[in-house]
C-alpha cells in the first residue's frame, strides 16, 4: 500500500494527483471487481450510515476498511446530529430520511474523533455565546449540552482533557438528537435499526464502539 505523501511538498500537483488517483483505482478495482461494480451499478444497499468528521484524517470508509456500496456516509464539522428540525437542517434531516426509509440501513454510527478542531471551537466558544465565525461556531453550538456536561464533571481538568471529553459526549448528544427523528425512534422500537457511538483516536490508534438505545449500553475497545 502506497504511504500517504506529504502535502506541504512544492511539486505536489492536484490535478495530476486526482487523475493517478483515479487511474490506479481503475486499474486495481473497478475493472478487477466487474461483477460487484456491475451489481452496485443497479442499486445500493448499504449496511450503514455513517456520521463522520470532515477532517481529512478520519475518512471513515478508509480507516474501518468498508467497501464503496457499504456505507451511506454524512461528514459536517463535528460529525454532529442536529435534532429534528424542518425548518433548518434539512440536508441532514433529508440524508437520515433517505438512509433510514428508501435504503433501509440496519445500523447508524456516528463517530468521533480525537483532536476535532469543530470540538475545540465550541469548547472555545465564550459564556455568553458571543460567536466570531459565519457559520462554523453556530453549527457546532449542536453539541451545547455536551459541553455543559463536560465543563459541569471536568471543569477543572486542562483544555485539552476537556476537549477529548467532549468529542466522546457529543456523540451521545447526537445519538439523542437522532431519537428525535420518528422513523429512526421507530426503526428502534421495530429493532430493524440500530444506532451506536464510535471514537476514532488516531494518535493512538485506537477505536471505541458502543450501542445506543435511550441510553448507553456496552461498550468494546479496539
Ligand atoms: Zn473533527
Amino acid at each position: 500500500m502506497e504511504l500517504p505523501v506529504s502535502h506541504g511538498q512544492t511539486d505536489y500537483n492536484p490535478d495530476e494527483r486526482l487523475k493517478r488517483g483515479f487511474m490506479e483505482f481503475k486499474k486495481e478495482k473497478f475493472l478487477k471487481h466487474s461483477t460487484v461494480f456491475g451489481e452496485l451499478a443497479k442499486g445500493q444497499s448499504p449496511k450503514f450510515m455513517i456520521f463522520a468528521c470532515s477532517d481529512s484524517r478520519v475518512c471513515p470508509s478508509h480507516v474501518l476498511n468498508l467497501d464503496l456500496g457499504e456505507a451511506f456516509v454524512v461528514r459536517n464539522i463535528a460529525n454532529m446530529v442536529p435534532a429534528f428540525n424542518k425548518a433548518n437542517h434539512s440536508e441532514v434531516g433529508s440524508a437520515i430520511e433517505y438512509a433510514v426509509l428508501h435504503l433501509k440501513v440496519e445500523n447508524i454510527v456516528i463517530m468521533g474523533h480525537s483532536c476535532c478542531g469543530g470540538i475545540k471551537a465550541l469548547m472555545s466558544i465564550p459564556d455568553d455565546g458571543s460567536t466570531s465565525t459565519d457559520f462554523i461556531e453556530e453549527w457546532v453550538k449542536i453539541g451545547t449540552p455536551a459541553k455543559a456536561k463536560v465543563k459541569a464533571e471536568a471543569g477543572k481538568a486542562s483544555f485539552s482533557e476537556q476537549c477529548t471529553r467532549c468529542e466522546k459526549e457529543s456523540v451521545n448528544v447526537s445519538l439523542a438528537n437522532l431519537l428525535t427523528y420518528p422513523f429512526v425512534k421507530e426503526g428502534l422500537e421495530k429493532k430493524t435499526l440500530a444506532i451506536k457511538g464510535a471514537y476514532y483516536d488516531f494518535a493512538k490508534g485506537n477505536f471505541d464502539i458502543w450501542g445506543y438505545e435511550f441510553g448507553i449500553s456496552s461498550s468494546l475497545t479496539m
